[in-house]
């Protein structure tokens, strides 16, 4: 299929309306954050129902901001899966604390009650649950298990917007639930990340340090129309969003329902059409419903999954490997784990499917021929 267009893993959906939106801010002269970050904010908190929301530069700077906000001592730990984006495991290292590596379950691909207590010891502070490609945790179980160990719980729901948990969206219940609005994601704003959080002292830290620890953001010394002296109350980092970026994400906002209908409505014709062909593939856990953010087909041990993404690019589909591993990478290779059976597993032997909200049943269609015959 040479010179023939190769069906994308993913594309976002932007059209028209993000482009006006994106003007009006440069239109308006307030391209830094001010009046559409917290509009943003606000309809985000109220779609997730969540008290507070904090947006943020990326969802990596939104975990590093929930850890620095936990004032976690040097050497704390703070149990992460392997099985992530490195953001994951990066954000502990972030702050002076040790990432510790928990396996997660073979078909949900997340940390559980049971892999989080195999590594639990009396420097634990923290657990930070991954949402992995959209897929909701067993949240009920492990908030338990992390109030018997007074552990912080922080949810890293970066593909796991449109999620839902016990019928309420991902998004509130616990200390922190942090979002990214990378276009790899479910919502884009290019990039971008959102914070989550019940406590309105915390959600005031927070914005805090994003600005440089400011007490007083400029939007509010703009409007207070008096002369406005700021403290900078602890040390703190430039992690904004700019408003041209919250117009966009305004506008996502209001795509998020038809984007999780149509994710879910694919996914449903990728089981029928895959049945019987011997894949693990993703289904609604008993606790809850993903958004299908991406798409993971598990592969049996000994198919050479390397192989089928070759084929699957030869005949005009570009799939990706499953989720990485961090204690497999450069950057952790000197950093002691227990095993890690499931992680390395599903690591080796799965893969991405094409799923985006313009593709169509035709592109379905070849995805599908083409992984029967791979
Ligand atoms: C994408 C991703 C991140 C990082 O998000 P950014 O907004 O790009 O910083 C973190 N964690 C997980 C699980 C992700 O998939």
């Amino acid at each position: 299929m040479a010179g023939e267009p190769v069906i994308p893993v993913m594309r976002p959906w932007l059209g028209p309306e993000e482009a006006a939106a994106a003007a009006d801010a440069v239109a308006s002269g307030w391209v830094a954050q001010g009046p559409r970050v917290k509009a943003f904010e606000d309809a985000f908190a109220d779609r997730v129902g969540a008290e507070h929301a904090v947006a943020v530069s990326s969802c990596t700077a939104g975990l590093h901001l929930a850890l620095v906000a936990l004032d976690l001592e040097p050497g704390a730990e703070v149990v992460v899966p392997s099985l992530s984006f490195i953001a994951s495991a990066n954000a502990p290292r972030y702050v002076g604390a040790e990432p510790v590596f928990a396996d997660v379950d073979p078909v949900t691909q997340n940390l559980t009650v049971k892999s989080v207590e195999a590594v639990l010891t009396p420097r634990t502070r923290a657990v930070m649950v991954v949402h992995q490609a959209g897929m909701p945790a067993d949240l009920t179980e492990l908030r338990a298990l992390c109030g018997r160990h007074d552990l912080a719980l922080v949810e890293d729901a970066a593909c796991a917007i449109g999620s839902t948990h016990l019928g309420a969206p991902i998004g509130a219940g616990s200390p922190f639930v942090v979002f990214s609005f990378h276009p790899r994601k479910i919502l884009t704003t290019g990039e971008g990340g959102m914070i989550t959080t019940p406590d309105a002292a915390v959600a005031d830290r927070l914005r805090a340090l994003r600005q440089h620890g400011m007490n007083v953001s400029a939007f509010d010394r703009h409007r207070s129309g008096h002369v406005v002296l700021e403290q900078y109350v602890e040390t703190g980092f430039n992690y904004r969003m700019t408003d041209i970026q919250a117009a966009i994400g305004l506008v996502q906002l209001t795509k998020l329902d038809a984007i999780i209908e149509r994710r879910r409505e694919l996914a449903d014709r990728y089981a029928e059409l895959l049945a019987g062909h011997g894949f693990g593939l993703p289904t609604d856990p008993p606790w809850g419903t993903t958004n299908h953010q991406s798409y993971v087909v598990r592969l049996h041990g000994d198919v050479d999954r390397n192989a089928v993404l070759a084929h699957l690019l030869a005949h005009g589909v570009s799939a990706r490997r499953g989720i990485m591993a961090a204690h497999r990478e450069p950057a952790f290779c000197d950093h002691p784990h227990g095993p890690l059976p499931a992680t390395e597993q599903l690591t080796d032997h799965s893969l991405i499917l094409p799923l985006f909200h313009e593709m169509t049943t035709d592109d379905l269609q070849q995805v599908v021929a083409a992984i029967s015959c791979a």
